[in-house]
């Protein structure tokens, strides 16, 4: 009768899986669009919970099969509920009170979880190999420790992309000496105790210390992958530890045997490293290099927070007379609007301008903010027309063309020092609002951006600063106009 109950469940579970494995996938075809990126994240939503719904019927039905091994069903079910509610709790508290502009260094820290789970895992598979037969034994310990190698560089490398996003660290990236060299050499062992840990058949003291070793191997190569980055090229870092937290799930799904796990890290490990990909695409960088690190960062000086040279500053009032006169404007916005939440009031600006006649659009480089995306994010939220937001590729040969450009806290996205070789940030493509007859740059300081360099453009003859909150500007020039 047990055993039947178990069939049943089990079969139902698979059916569950297959249901939520295609709403994942609807999911992320829903995501790659605005239009229909709420209906992607409902089928995500969906998904979800048919799949923690199906993996608590499967865990308390093979407990309730099994009462010698396993503890009694009720007891399961109580720990996963106990395990979920503490974990909702903390979850909905945090991301209620994340501000969008923390969301990159949160994805970094749920990331770094994903790794800690599949170390665990790992681990936890390595002492209790359940159901796994002689035949397979080699194939067990291969899983074993590519998943406690993938989830230990996925942790520590998301713990460093957590501190370094949310300012916690600073400075420029970490050059070790001969770290090319160093890194090579780490791998090349880490491969020889991978063999010399299946070669023990996982028995015995030597089985541990490969593990061990190579587990501690792995957490410093996660720190020093990313930690050797620098700050413009953390983009490429962010969505390649998205990927590895998938690729890290897919290991821990082999290590239980649960194939939606499988599915969906495959998923996801695989369309983050597509982003990765695109991002690497977007900032003209090898996708190697960047994961060899330091690359965008060869002996580059991080500027400090001074004013270099004269600048010429403007007030809301002449901003509003500025543009009154344009036929031509062009928005570029980046994190500052983010910081400010100034999107609001520059979509009622951007309003009142078309209204005005004017032709308004907005230029979006891939990686302005903090988050792939981040700025169509924003700007979706204000409700600003998805025809005039135009990415980089669509806008950069037509700045010449342009009466104003409002640089709406952008720093590193409009600098154009990339252009200079041998700069920290050179070979990032940059959207070249110089070539404008006139810019105006909002933000607090003269201080550098993300990347820590010292921005040229604020020194040009057609620049004016407008020095203050992003928010209050754009709200005293509405009020002017
Ligand atoms: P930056 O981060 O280069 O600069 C933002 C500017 O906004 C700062 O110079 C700051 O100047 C200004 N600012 C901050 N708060 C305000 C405010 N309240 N009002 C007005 N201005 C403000 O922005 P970009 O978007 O141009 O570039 C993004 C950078 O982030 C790139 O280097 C990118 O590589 C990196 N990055 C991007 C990720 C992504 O996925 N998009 C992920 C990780 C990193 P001040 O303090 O003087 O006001």
């Amino acid at each position: 009768m047990e055993i039947e109950l178990l069939a049943w469940a089990l079969r139902l579970s698979n059916l569950a899986y297959i249901i939520a494995a295609l709403l994942f996938i609807l999911a992320l075809a829903g995501l790659s669009k605005q239009t229909t990126a709420q209906r992607g994240n409902t089928f995500g939503i969906i998904g979800m919970t048919i799949a923690v719904g199906a993996t608590i019927l499967r865990a308390v039905a093979v407990s309730h099969a099994e009462p010698d091994t396993q503890h009694p069903a009720l007891v399961t079910l109580l720990l996963i509920i106990l395990a979920l509610g503490i974990g909702a709790v903390i979850g909905v508290l945090r991301a209620r009170r994340v501000e969008m502009t923390g969301m990159p260094e949160l994805i970094a820290m749920l990331h770094s979880f994903v790794g800690f789970a599949a170390v665990l895992i790992g681990y936890n598979s390595f002492l209790e190999p359940q159901g796994v037969t002689p035949d397979v034994e080699v194939f067990h310990l291969a899983e074993v420790y590519l998943g406690i190698f993938i989830g230990a560089i996925t942790f520590t490398g998301s713990i460093v992309a957590f501190l370094k996003l949310s300012g916690r660290i600073k400075g420029a990236p970490l050059m070790l000496p001969l770290r090319h060299l160093l890194n090579l050499a780490a791998i090349i062992v880490v491969v020889l105790l991978g063999v010399g840990f299946v070669l023990t058949d996982g028995h015995g003291p030597l089985a541990w210390g490969c593990l061990l070793l190579m587990t501690v191997i792995a957490l410093l190569i996660g720190v020093h992958m990313v930690a050797a980055i620098g700050g413009g090229d953390m983009p490429v870092v962010v969505s390649m530890l998205n990927s590895y937290s998938g690729w890290a799930a897919a290991a821990a799904g082999f290590m239980l045997g649960n194939p939606l796990l499988i599915i969906v890290g495959a998923l996801v490990g695989s369309s983050g490293a597509y982003l990765s990909y695109l991002m690497c695409k977007a900032m003209n960088r090898s996708f190697v290099s960047v994961i060899l690190g330091g690359f965008g960062s060869d002996g580059g000086a991080v500027a400090e927070d001074t004013d270099h040279a004269p600048h010429t500053e403007i007030t809301a009032e002449q901003t509003a007379a500025l543009l009154k006169g344009a036929t031509k404007v062009v928005i570029t916005p980046g994190y500052g609007m983010a910081v400010a939440q100034a999107q609001y009031p520059v979509a009622d600006l951007a309003r009142t301008l078309r209204q005005a006649g004017v032709d308004v659009t907005f230029a979006i480089h891939p990686v302005a903010g903090r988050l792939p995306g981040h700025m169509n994010v924003l700007l979706a939220e204000a409700k600003v027309p998805y025809d005039i937001v135009l990415e980089m590729d669509e806008v950069n040969d037509d700045f010449a063309g342009v009466d104003v450009v409002l640089v709406i806290g952008a720093n590193d996205t409009v600098n154009p020092i990339a252009e200079q070789p041998g700069s920290p940030i050179a070979g990032m493509p940059v959207l070249k609002v110089w070539e404008a007859k006139h810019v105006v740059v909002f933000k607090r300081s003269m201080g550098a951006g993300y990347a820590g360099v010292q921005n040229p453009l604020f020194f040009h003859e057609n620049t004016d600063m407008l020095l203050g909150d992003a928010k209050a500007s754009v709200d005293a020039i509405n009020a002017a106009l």
